[in-house]
């Protein structure tokens, strides 16, 4: 792994008794400021790149900053994370706290912010060791962008172990975290519920296949390398039935940039799945190519629920997409009912403003049940950045500042094709065009369920049978009922309706009389939520995520021995969903 730091200080004078912060950028969010925070770029993945046009159909929902629970339950010493804290928060913890170090973790849109926290801790906290890790550190020039004692790229786990003097090949523990907290859609904040929320599970970091534009792959080596934190099936078996002990759940959202490629510990994987009768379900992400190479058997097998699969453009030449028919792929996979994340690119090098449209056409002819676009964007690190970067390009960061190069705005570089900010619109037209055409999100998932309810409802193995009706549970009642809101809502565009009237028709044949009573009393009142979304959407609400104060078990140990107490209690659960800015509606 690349690391770089900027002192020759290898280990820390406190070793493992140093007190340490870990704190994700601060807030707000979803709003233009100073800092870097941009309206257009909340800290929502879907609402900032795949539904952000659906209006009250879009999904809002947050994460963790899971890279710093990941160090933090891998750090011996007292170890607090403050995620989404305020400026406020974030000062008066440094200011009331006596840290030894304070790592900050960012992606790059954020180095304002990264910068003024550096200049905050040099004045309340001037004796903190300072370390910046995550995608910032491959901005150029950051060690004279900002003032911190170490840049850390790659894997930070390593890192600050050995910079804590610990054993840097002991095992990795896993953080006991749900995936994702303040889900909402139509309007309706969805109640977080043990056994339906997945657990967050992080087997390796970084993808060997190395496109050239994958930050991500960029970060933790590039093609050919990854770190595996979990290298046998066995080990993450094991791994997996702790998480499902401990935090009560039965799916997973596998944080591993291409999952099934490590294909020797998914299949054993599955082996223990099956020996242990493990009726799990599993959100991956994975290349094309990868994905076609196992059998479908394969892939109900081991829960697979959900796949994130890059399909990039219908030109591109990446490897990954070599022999795959992707409308094919796609089409098979929904109808054994796993849910599909698209994700295409606009503005690759041969894309034009004469051939843009027949670009868009070809990813929404995929009808995946989410759908994100993105810009061609060469980010640092990547090779697609030093090839611009070589042929001189990029823009400088007066033209584009580094807080609008975020992949939905305007590129930063000069395309050969696409001119003055022509981009930000081809961008927005594939979002309307996808959301027009496939309806909304919610109801291309339903569809997909019922389809995998349909095919798998009797499967002689009770493993799969019993996944499915979990999964299905909720098609009975409320999204029965969503749907039935949706057929209201779109009553004036027949053709999006005719799809929500047979789908609704195909789940009362499904699932009965008690369905057909409950969808439209259900539905009527989602309809008044949806109508108050959209009014409160149009007047500018924005989300933002509650902020998080966590603790390791050195820290509360140190806590309470200095003060008796813990000064600020740990949530046991994800905090309350928070309200809405405007209390117009619900
Ligand atoms: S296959 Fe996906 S994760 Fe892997 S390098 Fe390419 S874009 Fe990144």
């Amino acid at each position: 792994m690349i690391i770089f730091m900027k002192k020759s200080q290898t280990v820390h004078p406190k070793g493992t008794q140093a007190r340490i912060l870990l704190s994700s950028v601060f807030g707000p969010y979803a709003q233009d400021n100073e800092f870097g925070s941009r309206k257009i770029n909340p800290m929502e993945l879907y609402q900032n790149q795949v539904t952000r046009v659906q209006g009250g159909f879009s999904l809002r929902m947050f994460h963790r900053s899971f890279g710093l629970l990941m160090l933090q339950a891998n750090i011996e010493a007292p170890c607090t994370v403050l995620d989404f804290p305020s400026l406020t928060d974030f000062i008066r913890d440094i200011q009331e706290n006596e840290y030894d170090i304070i790592g900050i973790s960012s992606i790059i849109p954020n180095a304002g912010k990264v910068k003024k926290m550096c200049e905050l801790i040099r004045e309340y906290r001037p004796g903190a060791t300072i370390i910046v890790g995550g995608h910032i550190s491959n901005k150029e020039n950051i060690d004279g962008f900002l003032d911190a004692d170490h840049i850390v790229r790659g894997d930070g786990i390593q890192w600050f172990r050995r910079f804590l003097g610990q054993d840097e090949k002991a095992p990795i523990r896993h953080p006991m975290v749900y995936s994702a907290f303040g889900a909402r859609i139509m309007g309706i904040n969805l109640r977080h519920k043990r056994r339906r929320t997945a657990a967050i599970l992080i087997p390796s970091v970084g993808c060997p296949i190395g496109c050239n534009f994958c930050s991500t792959s960029a970060l933790f080596g590039g093609k050919g390398n990854f770190v595996n934190f979990y290298e046998t099936g066995d080990e993450l078996f094991s791994v997996m039935c702790q998480i499902e002990e401990n935090l009560n759940v039965r799916s997973f959202f596998v944080l591993d940039e291409n999952f099934l490629f490590h294909r020797k510990r998914a299949l054993r994987l599955l082996e223990l799945m099956e020996q242990h009768r493990k009726s799990w379900a599993l959100n991956v992400f994975s290349s094309a190519g990868v994905l076609q190479s196992y059998t479908i058997e394969q892939l109900v097998g081991l829960g697979i629920v959900w796949v994130w699969i890059g399909l990039e453009g219908k030109s591109s030449q990446y490897k990954k997409l070599k022999a795959v028919d992707t409308r094919e792929l796609v089409r098979t996979l929904q109808s054994h009912g796993i849910r599909v994340m698209g994700s295409s690119i606009i503005g690759m090098e041969d894309h034009t403003p004469e051939n843009i449209d027949e670009v868009i056409e070809h990813a929404v002819s995929h009808d995946t049940d989410f759908h994100q676009f993105m810009l061609y964007t060469p980010n640092p690190g990547t090779p697609l950045y030093e090839e611009h970067r070589k042929d001189g390009r990029l823009l400088p960061e007066a033209v584009l500042p580094f807080a609008d190069a975020h992949g939905q705005y305007r590129f930063n570089y000069r395309h050969n094709h696409i001119k003055d900010g022509q981009e930000e619109e081809f961008l927005i037209r594939a979002f309307h065009r996808d959301f027009d055409v496939n309806g909304p999100s919610l109801y291309r998932l339903i569809r997909t369920m019922l389809k995998g309810w349909q095919r798998y409802k009797g499967h002689s193995d009770f493993r799969i049978r019993d996944r499915f009706d979990w999964d299905v549970a909720p098609l009975r009642s409320a999204y029965a009922g969503a749907v039935w809101a949706m057929k209201k809502w779109y009553r004036e565009n027949s053709l999006v309706s005719e799809k929500m009237e047979a789908l609704l028709k195909d789940m009362y044949r499904t699932f009965g009389w008690k369905t057909r009573i409950l969808a439209p009393v259900i539905g009527r009142y989602i309809l008044v939520h949806l109508k108050r979304e959209e009014k409160r959407l149009k007047e500018g609400w924005a989300y933002e995520p509650c902020s998080f104060h966590e603790k390791n078990a050195a820290a509360i140990a140190l806590e309470k021995k200095a003060y008796g107490r813990i000064k600020i209690a740990i949530p046991e659960v994800p905090c309350a969903i928070p309200k809405p800015a405007s209390a117009s509606g619900a």
